[in-house]
């Protein structure tokens, strides 16, 4: 049986947007919320408004641009290149201090709503070294949120320990790999669906869907 109310962190993305179907079979009401932080590409905000409309779920926009002026980034300059982190340095995609700040706003907006659930698609598996992505830092998240309201929110972390492969056959399960293969966009270059196949984003998804597939033919 579906219970309670769930506010899902919701980027447009492969992760977020399993994370929304999983929502959707456990949640009775889903609100997603999409932070606006003056992304690289604008067509990340298109997809996630359109899946949204698409599940009929409710929608909300926050502006984030706050955190676009304090930390200039891959993902929020188009004059910085994508590049992995070399010499054990973050990669430049990195935003400082991201989720700890989606999270808390989505505590927020979960407080106002009368959610108990806040679900991210954060996971430490594919681990780039970003620290925010931690299991670590979402439990003490966690307990921090619930003592600055005095509430008994439960960050939810369905993706925490899965690989790419499997977050695709989490998606399969939740009858939406296909949905989730086309209408998503996780490329660093905006092209939506199997993207440009060249920028780290497009090798891991690309990488984790293939080793899926080839794992569902054999079995
Ligand atoms: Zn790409």
């Amino acid at each position: 049986m579906k219970q309670g109310k769930a506010v899902v962190v919701f980027s447009g993305g492969q992760d977020s947007t399993t994370c929304l179907f999983w929502a959707k079979e456990r949640y009775e009401e889903v609100v997603a919320v999409t932070f606006d932080y003056g992304q690289r590409h604008r067509l990340e905000i298109d997809c996630a408004k359109e899946i949204t409309k698409e599940l009929g779920i409710a929608h909300h926009m926050l502006d984030m641009s706050l955190l676009n002026q304090l930390a200039p980034n891959a993902l929020t300059r188009g004059n910085i290149p994508v590049q992995d982190g070399e010499n054990g340095e973050l990669p430049s995609t990195f935003v400082p201090g991201r989720n700890l700040l989606f999270l808390s706003f989505a505590g927020v907006l979960a407080k106002q709503i009368g959610a108990k659930h806040i679900v991210t698609g954060v996971c430490e598996t594919d681990f780039s070294g970003y620290p925010d992505c931690r299991d670590i830092f979402i439990k003490s998240l966690n307990v921090t949120l619930n003592l600055s309201m005095d509430d008994t929110f439960v960050i939810e972390t369905p993706l925490m320990w899965l690989n790419k492969a499997q977050t695709w056959e989490l998606a399969d399960q939740l009858g939406a790999l296909e949905f989730v293969r086309e209408k998503t966009l996780t490329c660093y270059n905006g092209i939506k669906a199997d993207g440009c196949g060249e920028c780290p984003a497009c090798k891991l998804r690309k990488r984790g869907l293939d080793e899926y597939l080839n794992s569902k033919v054999e079995s």
